[in-house]
């Protein structure tokens, strides 16, 4: 299996692509991309490395039954030891005992695996995500969790004072990350209990992780509106009127502040940042 060198987005942030597959009913439905990857984010400071979401790690590659379960299967999981964010850091000759905070998006099981690839770190996520992944509450919450991945992780940092309507109306809390510029977790809810983006700051623009609000571009600019994509969202979101709420908002930032933000989501490989016209795309999708 190739691997994908780490992308440079900015001076100090690169893409890390740590885990793939190939969701079978995802493609005959045609409401993903071909090949899901697992977009993470390395934001390098003067003494430490800050990661954005964790992909799979190590230990998903190697006992991957024992930590996955069959939804490793489910996902036609294409992992190696090479795309694990551990590994990546190393290539690009960072250490790894250097990264000091994680920021998840959530704990669902391709954002969480490599957590336990760095036991120092601490884990920074919304307290009503992690709540969430310790009750697992539903089949599909149990499904999703895996309590191998994270149950050893001792520095958790959940965060439960968001400040409302705190950042593009959206409500959030800045990250006690250590960061400068500084960064914020951005509460956007219906994909899981407690789904979070992460913003990234620079001058005077953002760069957003949006973690799974939407799995394509296609999605946020409305070029597919199919009964199967519904159908779809309605099966991976746990609340979908919420996810769908939060679509519209994004939608908005995309309309309103596209100079100031730009937006990236987990999944989507094709999907790159720069100027980005939702009326442009509409039309040449
Ligand atoms: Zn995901």
């Amino acid at each position: 299996m190739g691997n994908e060198l780490p992308t440079r987005l900015f001076p100090h942030v690169f893409a890390l692509n740590c885990g793939r597959g190939k969701p079978l009913g995802c493609r005959l439905l045609r409401v993903m991309p071909s090949e899901m990857i697992c977009r993470c984010l390395l934001v390098e400071q003067d003494n430490h490395i800050v990661l954005v979401d964790s992909g799979f790690g190590q230990a998903d590659v190697r006992a991957r039954w024992r930590r996955l379960g069959c939804i490793g299967t489910a996902m036609s999981l294409r992992l190696c030891i090479e795309e694990t964010a551990y590994s990546q850091i190393q290539s690009l000759g960072f250490d790894p005992n250097n990264v000091k905070h994680i920021v998840l998006t959530h704990l669902d099981f391709d954002h969480a695996g490599g957590i336990s690839d760095f036991p120092d770190a601490r884990v920074h996520v919304l307290a009503a995500e992690l709540q969430a992944a310790r009750q697992r509450k539903t089949i599909s919450e149990r499904l999703r969790y895996r309590t191998k991945q994270f149950a050893e992780c001792l520095n958790w940092v959940p965060y439960d004072q968001l400040q409302p309507n705190s950042w593009f109306g959206f409500d959030s809390i800045k990250l006690e990350v250590g960061c400068d510029p500084p960064m914020r977790l951005i509460y956007l809810p219906g994909h899981t209990r407690g789904h979070c983006g992460v913003a990234i700051k620079f001058d005077d623009s953002w760069l957003l992780h949006v973690g799974d609000c939407y799995y394509s571009r296609g999605e946020l600019c409305n070029a597919n509106d199919s009964l199967a994509l519904r159908t779809f969202q309605k099966f991976i979101h746990v609340d979908y009127r919420r996810a769908r709420q939060t679509m519209r908002q994004l939608q908005m930032i995309v309309e309103r502040h596209a100079h100031q933000v730009q937006l990236l989501c987990s999944h989507d490989p094709n999907e790159k940042i720069g100027s980005f016209d939702l009326k442009e795309q509409r039309t040449t999708e």
